[in-house]
């Protein structure tokens, strides 16, 4: 690819530990803890994260938030410890429900609420000129922007095309604004081919990796999709072969990703594919895996798209793992985002309903060990030689200095664009400046468009910051200590 300004660093080539058969855990002397609240966690580092703390540290308030000037840090605190309360996903699903909606006054006067709350705190704005001033205020801090117009999911094909034209204009006006450091455009498959497709797709893709003898006419060369661990409870029986319509669906969005990469190629920015739930995940990474191979010309070194892996899937390592050795084969460089996944609560409710086996670890302990073995494996990847490039897309603490430490103590040049540190806009602040001030690569997902389409991201965000052990703890008590220390003046 083109590139946006990166340099390429020497990286300490290694010998990867990895086998295929299995991701083992990491080799940290200092264990994650998953039982402390995330406040006191950060705040009583003991010796064994000492050294992690010297390269991320988050102790020293003044330094880590210097940038940011005494209304902005109020302003976070007070979003935050409202987006924070139990009762604010609640009332917001209540208020946003459908039926509710459609009352025009009722409407008018909930989105007016959401625009001046939490989406001005959550989003860089309506627009690509209101996007900029984030992007831009952001590269004076010295951090990077994903930008993701908030698309969620289209049900045809005009919509799909609409949504395609908007990752395309994106895309131009990264390149006419380079000297703005966008590291990449989020691309969600959802927005450009309907979901009934992706499942179609799915289900054939599984019945064709169970039955070997069963013939897909329309599949493109892609790399390894499923583990013997994979979910394969959503396609009980024999699925119909996709009909001429339907092919032609597929075909149509297909060729609406190979456009968005071939753009993304001219303009130096690669593509971040989102994931999704397992019932349409095969279909997305079999799409994201196809288009990668398609636009990818011989000898080029920098990947045109980085796929996500959900390290909450049991299957994850592997599929990980078998996807990466898929694309070595084939001489592809592939970039992964290593997320933990932002859909437990459906997925184990559908799994508790067909009787089976939650496709989820079945503790939270289990996920973040797994997301810190997967994060030491594609480490360890880039560590070995020219072919790795990670995004470590996380707002734990732990996880954040475990990933820190592994790469020095590879050898990995801390700004090296083939690591990537990534949290989602206005969220684990401290995480995202700690990393930046430790000389690590640090992007911003940057949700951006009118207040309506954003809405499903924004009750995510309300989800996720509930409780006790959601990093807006840690954000709330690191920011409240800095203005309080600003207003003693010491
Ligand atoms: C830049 C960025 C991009 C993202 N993109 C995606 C995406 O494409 N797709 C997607 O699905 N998510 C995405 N996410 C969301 C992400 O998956 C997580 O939901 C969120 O970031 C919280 O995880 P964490 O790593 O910050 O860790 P933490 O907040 O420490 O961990 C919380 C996570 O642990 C897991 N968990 C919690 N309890 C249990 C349990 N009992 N058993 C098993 N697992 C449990 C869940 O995944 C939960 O979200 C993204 C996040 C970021 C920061």
């Amino acid at each position: 690819m083109a590139g946006r300004s990166v340099s390429r660093e020497p990286i300490r080539t290694i010998r990867s530990s990895i086998s295929s058969a299995a991701v083992p855990p990491l080799s940290f002397p200092g264990r994650p803890r998953h039982d402390v609240p995330i406040a006191a966690a950060a705040a009583d580092d003991d010796d064994d994260d000492a050294s992690a703390c010297a390269i991320i540290d988050l102790r020293d308030t003044k330094r880590l938030f210097s940038s940011i000037p005494t209304p902005r840090l109020v302003k976070s605190i007070v979003a935050l410890r409202l987006a924070g309360m139990n009762w604010t996903a609640d009332f917001g699903a209540w208020a946003l429900n459908p039926r509710k909606m459609q009352d025009p006054l009722w409407r008018k006067m909930v989105l007016t609420a959401t625009e001046h709350t939490f989406y001005h705190h959550f989003c860089a704005g309506k627009d690509l000129s209101a996007a900029a001033e984030t992007v831009e205020r952001l590269r004076r801090d010295g951090l990077y922007s994903m930008l993701d117009y908030g698309l969620e999911s289209a049900g045809d094909n005009a919509s799909c095309d609409d949504n395609s034209s908007e990752f395309l204009k994106t895309l131009d006006w990264i390149q006419g604004n380079p000297s703005l450091p966008v590291s990449f455009l989020v691309v969600k498959v959802t927005a450009i081919c309907p979901p009934k497709i992706l499942k179609r797709v799915s289900d054939l893709l599984r019945w064709e990796h169970k039955n070997t003898a069963f013939h897909l006419p329309w599949k493109l060369r892609t790399f390894p999709l499923f583990s013997h661990q994979s979910p394969f409870y959503h396609t009980p029986t024999k699925p119909r072969p996709l009909d001429r319509a339907e092919e032609n669906d597929l075909t149509l969005a297909y060729r609406r990703l190979v456009r968005i990469c071939k753009r993304s190629r001219e303009s130096g920015v690669p593509l971040l594919i989102d994931a999704e739930d397992t019932s349409i995940q095969p279909a997305i990474d079999y799409l994201a895996y196809s288009a990668a191979i398609e636009n990818t010309p011989k000898g080029e070194e920098k990947p045109v798209v980085y796929n996500t892996i959900q390290a909450y899937l049991k299957d994850s390592p592997e599929r990980l793992v078998a996807a990466k050795r898929g694309a070595d084969e084939m001489g592809i460089p592939l970039g992964f985002k290593l997320v933990r996944g932002a859909y437990m609560s459906s997925e184990n409710r559908l799994a508790a309903e067909l009787g089976v086996d939650s496709p989820i670890h079945d503790s939270v302990e289990n996920t973040h060990s797994c997301y810190n073995s997967c994060a030491a494996f594609l480490l360890e990847e880039v560590a070995r030689g020219a072919s790795g490039f990670v995004v470590l897309a996380t707002h734990n603490v732990d996880s954040g200095k475990l990933a820190a430490r592994k790469a020095s103590e590879l050898g990995i040049e801390k700004s090296s664009e083939r690591v990537q540190f990534a949290q989602l806009y206005s969220m684990a602040e401290a995480l995202s400046y700690g990393l930046k001030n430790g000389g690590f690569r640090v992007s911003k997902y940057i949700p951006f468009g009118p207040v309506e389409q954003i809405i499903p991201y924004l009750l995510r965000r309300a989800e996720e910051n509930r409780g006790l052990l959601s990093s807006s703890v840690l954000d709330r008590h690191l920011m409240s200590k800095e203005v309080l220390r600003r207003i003693a003046g010491t």
